[in-house]
């Protein structure tokens, strides 16, 4: 299978970065969600207010939702719980079976679903074998294994050079013009002080 299968078409740090506006966008209409490690660690077994705030915000941006998991019925009824969206469980990602369900239940077209997660040789392999753009996030609380160590490892390839989308810095993202401004004003006043001595 071709390299670009394995190769995310984006990344981000975490879900929250992927708002309406960055959706609208791409001209993703539709999401499909993974849930473990990519919503929420293993044992967080509801959403959080974070969580489902996000959640609220997509769904009055009137993005579909969906969930996708490899994981079994109750992990992702208890989830989905509040929630209920659309979801395939014991999904066996890599198959695109799953995923093409969810587009199939959506109503809309390939390019205007996108499906997140955490791992290459499932979430993002599923959603280019379903035809679809895959972003991938940072994974939240890896699983200490060996497992997931060698898988860890045998994505790097795929993951190479990709350019993560992270949070700006606080700072950075408020001031950066009044930060160099007050930094000019300090210089020329020492410099002042310097004349009049
Ligand atoms: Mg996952």
């Amino acid at each position: 299978m071709a390299f670009k299968f394995f190769r995310p078409d984006v990344a981000y740090n975490d879900i929250y970065l992927i708002t309406p506006h960055v959706l609208a966008e791409m001209g993703v209409k539709g999401i499909v969600f993974d849930i473990d490690n990519t919503i929420a660690p293993y044992e967080i077994i509801r959403p959080t207010d974070a969580m489902n705030n996000y959640f609220a915000t997509l769904k009055q941006a009137g993005i579909k939702l969906a969930f996708v998991s490899n994981n079994k019925g109750d992990r992702v009824t208890t989830f989905n719980e509040g929630l209920g969206l659309f979801y395939v469980c014991k999904a066996g990602k890599p198959s695109p079976k799953g995923v093409l369900k969810c587009i199939q239940h959506f109503g809309l077209k390939k390019e205007e679903v996108i499906a997140i997660g955490d791992q290459i040789f499932t979430d993002c392999l599923a959603a280019h074998r379903a035809g679809i753009r895959f972003a991938l996030v940072k994974p939240i609380k890896d699983k200490k294994t060996w497992f997931f160590r060698m898988k860890r490892f045998f994505e790097r390839p795929f993951v190479k050079n990709l350019k993560w989308i992270r949070r700006k810095k606080k700072n950075q993202e408020l001031h950066p013009a009044k930060e160099k401004k007050s930094r000019f004003r300090i210089r020329r006043k020492k410099k002042d002080n310097g004349k009049a001595i």
